[in-house]
């Protein structure tokens, strides 16, 4: 396990059809009604989709790339 990961989980907003970087810790607890983005994108949990993402938002990216280390960037658990 790497602690510079942050952990996140890639799900799409129903309102922008964009998939964005939300803190695991959110979308694990089911008391929360809506989920905010690493980019402060907000949505209401039943409109956030956990599909294969298509189309990643370029600030989620950047905003969670800077926690990657380089030479971990790319790498993927699958
Ligand atoms: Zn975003």
């Amino acid at each position: 396990m790497n602690l510079l990961l942050p952990a996140v989980d890639w799900l799409m907003s129903a309102y922008d059809a964009t998939w964005h970087a939300f803190p695991t810790a959110q979308v694990n607890d089911p008391a929360r009604t809506f989920y905010q983005a690493l980019c402060d994108h907000s949505v209401p949990a039943r409109h956030a989709e956990r599909t294969v993402p298509r189309v990643f938002c370029p600030a989620c990216l950047v905003l969670y790339g800077t926690h990657v280390p380089d030479e971990q960037r790319w790498q993927t658990d699958g």
